[in-house]
């Protein structure tokens, strides 16, 4: 595969090219309007909004509750605004910030739980998109301090496998956004105690793939628990094989231990080829009008 290139040098070039144009006056904040409103981010915040849509439709989200963020470049990071029911989101309410949670677009005041997507997506590269709801079956395992058991459902031990559990931090917190991050590289979904769910994959509609997954896992497990028989577990060698098939398509798994798949880079590559071709095509419209 051929090196990826670097944000800066693609920055260097449209500098170059804009400054020749002469539109760009060294003005950095118009560099960031550009970005922020280029076909790339708005096909994301159409995404965001959908993937709000569908959060609220399946109550997994509450009031304002719930955040969604997903990486625009290699610096920023779009997000969703605070105080707004993720069922009314607009794509002109997205936010973007930089890795420092410091607002650098958007009419909308960001997410105070910005932190929260920020250090998972500092501590795992491969995490292009972060989704934080609170879905009621999951949420319920998380008040009573349990995971849900593997070797239950096939779906959940290739998307998801074991469970990460962190212990209760005040919402929007730094120590809410640490405690996550020792155990975000294993494991893309993380229960929060007495709060709610994260998630984190190579796509905000994965992330939001995964909740789902999470969610009716532990909706069935509830539901079999009262049906009076224990549970019977997936077989050890069926459970290797789904294992094999997780591995090819490059999930994390604790059970994988420090022997973690690459990642696909196929979305990071081509939403900079996506950015750059937008960046170009404008800067050539501005050159002819
Ligand atoms: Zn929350």
């Amino acid at each position: 595969m051929s090196r990826p290139i670097s944000r800066s040098t693609v920055e260097t070039i449209v500098r170059d090219v804009l400054r020749r144009q002469g539109s760009l006056a060294d003005d950095p904040s118009r560099h960031v309007e550009m970005v922020f409103d280029s076909d790339l981010a708005l096909a994301l915040k159409q995404e965001m909004v959908d993937v709000g849509r569908k959060l609220w439709a399946r109550q997994y989200v509450d009031g304002n509750g719930g955040n969604i963020s997903c990486r625009l470049t290699d610096e920023w990071v779009l997000c969703t605004p605070t105080l707004t029911s993720k069922g009314d989101l607009r794509t002109e309410d997205i936010c973007l910030v930089d890795f420092d949670g410091r607002q650098l677009a958007g009419v909308r005041r960001r997410s105070s739980e910005i932190l929260l997507h920020l250090a998972i997506m500092k501590a795992v590269p491969a995490a292009r998109a972060v989704l934080h709801c609170h879905p009621p079956h999951a949420t319920a395992f998380a008040l009573v301090g349990q995971v849900p058991p593997v070797a239950m459902l096939a779906e959940h031990e290739v998307f998801i496998g074991p469970v990460a559990l962190v212990p209760y931090e005040t919402p929007g917190t730094q120590a809410c956004a640490d405690a996550v991050v020792p155990v975000a590289a294993h494991h893309n979904t993380i229960l929060m105690a007495n709060h709610g769910v994260v998630t984190w994959a190579d796509s905000l509609t994965h992330a939001e793939w995964f909740v789902e997954v999470m969610d009716t896992t532990c909706r069935v497990l509830i539901l079999a628990a009262q049906l009076g028989v224990p549970p019977k577990e997936i077989p050890p060698a069926i459970v290797g094989g789904l294992l094999e098939i997780k591995r090819t398509m490059g999930l994390p798994d604790a059970r994988f231990g420090d022997n973690q798949p690459p990642a696909p880079a196929g979305v990071r590559d081509e939403q900079q080829v996506r950015l750059i071709t937008d960046l170009v095509m404008k800067t050539l419209a501005a050159a002819e009008r």
